[in-house]
This record gives C-alpha cells, sequence and structure tokens, in this order.
C-alpha cells in the first residue's frame, strides 16, 4: 500500500491511495462539556436530508450516551476489538509515544501502534482496505440505546446514594457524544469501495457517494470505522452524510453567496457547535491560520481533540472533551491531548475564553476573529491558579470579509422594564 503523512498520529501509515488533498477542508468542534443531548441537531438533520421510504433508521446526526450507548449499537467497541485483535497477532501494543510531541506539527506525539488500514493489511492481506464489520439490522434499531445511562453507580435498590461526583473525575458518570460524518482525511469508506463510487471534494474535502455508480455492496458500511455510511434498502445504494454541500458552497437563501454551516450545527440550542472551512497545504497538513476559530481551538489551545485518532483516517471532527470522565476512558477515546486540553478548558486563557463565545453566535461560516480587548470582570482561583476573566468582544468575519458577528464575554443582564412586567 502507499504511504501518507497522517498528522493526528505523528506518522506515516499505509492507505490504498496516494494521499490527495482539499484546497480547504470542512471541519468542526464540538464541546461535549455544554451538550443537553436534546436531539434538535438529529432532527434538523433527518428533516432536511432522510425523511424518506427506507431511511428510516438512518440518522447521520446521532447523539448517544457514552458508555454504554452507541449507534449502531456497540460499534466503537467492536473496532477497537478488532484492533486488539490485530495488535495480538502483530505483538505489538496499541501506544502512543508522546515525547514526541512537536507544536502544530505533532500535537499529541507518535502512535506507535496499528490503523484500521494497517490492520487489515495484517489480517486479510489483498483483501480488505480496512478492518471493520457490517451491523446487522438489530444493531441499528435503537438508535438513543442506554440514554443517560450511568456507569458506576453503586445505590442499592431504595437507597438514593450514588457515589460522589467531584472534579476531576467523577464516580458515577455519563456523557453525550454527538457524531456526523468526520469527512476523513483518509476516508475508510471510499478505500474500501470497490466501484471508486466515493469521492473526497478538491475544494472543501466533503466526503460524497456518486448514487449513480454504486451498486449497494456496502464496502464502505463496514470499513467506516464511525459507522456513518448506511445502506438504503429502498433504492439498493449506500448513502451518507453530505456535509449540507449546498450551504457550504453558499446556495442557502438565507445569506445568498455566502458559505453557512450545516443544519445540525446552525440548529443546536447548547450553543456546542462551531463549523468552518481550514487551510490546507499541499501536503496535507494544515496552513497556518490562527485567526480561524477552527485552527486556533485545536492547533493553537489544543482543547479540541480528534474522535479516536488511532483508527487512521484523519477524521475532522474534533472534541473539547468532558470533564468530569475518567481520563483512561477519555484517552483511549481522544487521544494522549485529553489531560492537556481538560486542563486548558478548565482555566482558559483569554483568548480561548473570547474564541468559546463564536459557538452559534451566527450561521455563517466564520473565517477569521479579531478580539477587541475590555475590562477586567472577574477573578478567581481554580486548582490553585489565579484565574482572571476579562469582557472582550470577539468579532467574527465570513469569507467575503464582512463581519458577521460581534460578542462579549460577559452576556450582561437584562432587566424588563416594569411596565411589561408580565407581557411576552
Ligand atoms: S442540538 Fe446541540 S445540545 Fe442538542 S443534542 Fe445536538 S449537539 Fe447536543
Ligand atoms: S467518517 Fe466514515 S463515512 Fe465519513 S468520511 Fe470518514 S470513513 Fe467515510
Ligand atoms: S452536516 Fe448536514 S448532512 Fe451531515 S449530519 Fe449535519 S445536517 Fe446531516
Amino acid at each position: 500500500m502507499p504511504k501518507v503523512y497522517n498528522w493526528q498520529i505523528g506518522r506515516e501509515m499505509s492507505y490504498p491511495y496516494e494521499g490527495a488533498y482539499p484546497k480547504t477542508q470542512w471541519a468542526f468542534v464540538f464541546n461535549i462539556n455544554r451538550c443537553l443531548a436534546c436531539q434538535t441537531c438529529s432532527f434538523a438533520c433527518k428533516s432536511t436530508w432522510t425523511f424518506s421510504k427506507g431511511q428510516e433508521y438512518m440518522w447521520w446526526n446521532n447523539v448517544e450516551t457514552k458508555p454504554y450507548g452507541g449507534y449502531p449499537r456497540s460499534w466503537d467497541v467492536k473496532i477497537l476489538q478488532f484492533l486488539d485483535q490485530a495488535h495480538q497477532k502483530a505483538g505489538k501494543e496499541a501506544a502512543w509515544n508522546t515525547a514526541s510531541r512537536n507544536g502544530a506539527a505533532k500535537p499529541y506525539g507518535t502512535y506507535e501502534g496499528l490503523t484500521i488500514f494497517e490492520g487489515a493489511e495484517l489480517e486479510s492481506p489483498q483483501q480488505e482496505a480496512a478492518l471493520g464489520y457490517e451491523p446487522a439490522d438489530d444493531e441499528w434499531a435503537a438508535p438513543n440505546i442506554y440514554e443517560d445511562t450511568a456507569a458506576g453507580a453503586v445505590s442499592s435498590k431504595g437507597d438514593t446514594f450514588m457515589a460522589p461526583a467531584t472534579l476531576p473525575e467523577h464516580k458515577t458518570w455519563f456523557f453525550y457524544l454527538q457524531r456526523v460524518c468526520n469527512h476523513c482525511s483518509y476516508p475508510a469508506c471510499l478505500a474500501a469501495c470497490p466501484r471508486q463510487a466515493i469521492y473526497k471534494r478538491p475544494e472543501d474535502g466533503i466526503v460524497l457517494i456518486d448514487q449513480e455508480r454504486c451498486r449497494g455492496y456496502r464496502k464502505c458500511v463496514a470499513a467506516c470505522p464511525y459507522k456513518k455510511s448506511m445502506y438504503r434498502p429502498t433504492t439498493r445504494v449506500s448513502e451518507k452524510c453530505v456535509g449540507c454541500y449546498p450551504r457550504i458552497e453558499g446556495k442557502d437563501p438565507l445569506f445568498p453567496g455566502q458559505p453557512l454551516e450545516t443544519r445540525c450545527m446552525a440548529s443546536c440550542p447548547g450553543k456546542i457547535r462551531i463549523q468552518g472551512l481550514v487551510k490546507m497545504n499541499a501536503d496535507g497538513t494544515w496552513a497556518e491560520d490562527p485567526s480561524n476559530p477552527i485552527y486556533f481551538l485545536v492547533k493553537v489551545a489544543k482543547v479540541a481533540l480528534p474522535l479516536y485518532p488511532q483508527f487512521g483516517t484523519e477524521p475532522n471532527g474534533y472534541y473539547i472533551p468532558p470533564r468530569w470522565a475518567p481520563r483512561a476512558y477519555l484517552r483511549q477515546m481522544f487521544g494522549p491531548g485529553v489531560d492537556e486540553a481538560i486542563d486548558k478548558y478548565a482555566t482558559p486563557s483569554r483568548e480561548l475564553q473570547a474564541v468559546l463565545q463564536l459557538f452559534r453566535a451566527t450561521q455563517q461560516i466564520i473565517f477569521r476573529y479579531q478580539i477587541i480587548e475590555g475590562p477586567k470582570v472577574f477573578e478567581a482561583t481554580v486548582g490553585g491558579r489565579k484565574w482572571d476573566i476579562y469582557n472582550d468582544t470577539v468579532v467574527g468575519f465570513g469569507k467575503d470579509g464582512r463581519e458577521v458577528c460581534r460578542v462579549s464575554v460577559d452576556e450582561g443582564v437584562q432587566v424588563r422594564p416594569q411596565k411589561h412586567q408580565n407581557s411576552i
């Protein structure tokens, strides 16, 4: 197999095709700490794209409760088991060498274990492009199974006592994991398709399935480790999240010509989501662009981490991990950057506090932000560290350079005038 460079795992890896990179890459950051599990995102997607016959079980966007939930059921546990078997066979460990961390170029160090592509090379040479499996019908049947089910509950019947919930790790815990297709830089779905019906758009990196070329072999369904390619029995072809490409192209009549965030992102009442386009270098690394909010959160502040980077697809979805969940569980899910990310999020820098206000401040994609400094409004000591809050204002700019939002850190309090007190 050819070799490609995967910056998330800090090394070259095997992939069935030579690297081919878009000019800009569709990417997002989800702040897990703020999610309400309201599923507004799931319904925004469904009511836009998957409301027809044969799409009943298709949730291109889903929100599952970890550790027990999963759509399809146990998808990540199964992939991790396959990877584990491959490691045992190879006599290797799925370990990270964090001593080799190197700034924005190699932020998490080097993953020394096997990716799903390398595992497949070992397990089934010349046969499968990636380790994987095709979920059975019943595994798709309960998208929100185990919602709000906590791990570590020690109460017995009739006893309302639960193990204490204090940071840094709650003894009784769960969190919500919001998921859409990651429009990966090395998509396993694309790698596995024998019809070459899946392609990555050169302008924005969105991964699409050509509905005319697809013959419904479901190799993409088996190969996508995130299980975000789905088969539609009524048309006998596979479908997946389309990254709301008409909105990215500026085709939404709301703001003609201006790229808009996707439906699932723009509808989020928890304000946990921000989506954008990052500039790419010709070699597939991110071009330095620190005033792009996604670049800042991932590469500068390093509070947002890829989901299961060890799978090797270089997903373009990033997560601010939940502060309260066990660190070992989070490290397995988001890699070795977890402790630094939680640390930075718990006492955010002045710039990070401002950038966090941009989440859901506008439907337009923010290409650049600028901070206008304001006065100090609060100070505290958190975890033994002094922490100041400034009422800075952050201004977002769209693709055409025009201002699209302006938000301050201190939201302020609005008092309803006496004469309108009981009116809505
Ligand atoms: S809409 Fe936002 S807050 Fe609600 S479930 Fe989706 S990600 Fe969470
Ligand atoms: S998440 Fe899955 S379906 Fe989406 S691009 Fe990556 S491998 Fe393909
Ligand atoms: S980006 Fe668009 S198509 Fe993809 S999950 Fe979100 S709403 Fe659905």
